[in-house]
């Protein structure tokens, strides 16, 4: 038995606080009586759960990680019909959508699911999740150049938290530098902005970390389940 404004947010209508406002406004009924009280407890595979006379469909739920390409759009879909991550799920049937964004240009680790809760819990702005990044800029950036984005930058919305960076690697024949970097934050464009701030805009950008999920061995384009394990990793 779990409460029923968990089994509300896990199954997507909401946040579990607004799932409380539902409730206490009488917008929810179980087996066609109507709650009103925020103690109650449902048993998800057994009781009949409705939101404005609406049944809630209560899917399995599913974490995915996958290896997004550059060229693809963060959304379940797009009007001007360019490609969508769940463009590349072709064989999961639940309603899946992505937890944060990339940008458009940006490649590499990104998490999808259908359990509501879970994806509030991790894009929360309190919670600081670190979030690796390998950043190609052209040229080759002065050390100082790297203390500066770890101490933080001056941005539009303010200056960034302390970050971790590091060489990756230096490609002296392309004149290319790849620069490994560790955010606490999720801002939008963050990386991009905090490398314009520098004067290196970045030329390729690629998520190879988040929280304590790794990137590494999923080819790109593909998905993969996350374990039990990973998911408890993550909350
Ligand atoms: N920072 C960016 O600038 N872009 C992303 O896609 C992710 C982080």
């Amino acid at each position: 038995m779990e409460r029923l404004q968990k089994v509300l947010a896990q199954a997507g209508v909401a946040s579990r606080r607004k799932c409380e406002e539902y409730i206490t406004a009488g917008r929810v009924e179980v087996n066609d009586a109507v709650v009103t009280h925020l103690g109650v407890k449902v048993d998800p595979e057994q009781d009949e759960i409705k939101v404005d006379g609406r049944a809630i469909r209560l899917q399995k739920k599913m974490y995915l990680l996958f290896n997004k390409p550059r060229g693809v759009i963060t959304s379940v879909k797009d009007p001007e019909g360019r490609k969508v991550v769940t463009d590349f799920l072709k064989g999961i049937k639940e309603r899946v959508y992505p937890v944060g964004r990339l940008d458009y240009d940006t490649e590499g680790l990104l998490l999808l699911t259908n359990d509501g809760e879970f994806a509030n819990l991790l894009t929360h702005p309190k919670y600081h999740l670190p979030r690796t990044y390998l950043a190609t800029v052209k040229g080759v950036p002065h050390g100082t150049v790297l203390e500066q984005l770890q101490q933080g930058v001056e941005l539009d919305d303010g200056p960034t938290a302390p970050a971790e960076v590091e060489y990756h690697d230096i490609d002296p024949e392309k004149n290319q530098t790849v620069i490994q970097i560790t955010i606490y934050e999720g801002r939008n464009r963050q990386v991009r902005r905090m490398f314009e701030a520098v004067h290196f805009p970045v030329l390729k950008l690629k998520r190879i970390q988040f929280g304590p999920i790794l990137l590494a061995g999923l080819p790109r384009g593909k998905y993969r389940h996350l374990d039990k394990h990973e998911v408890e990793a993550l909350k």
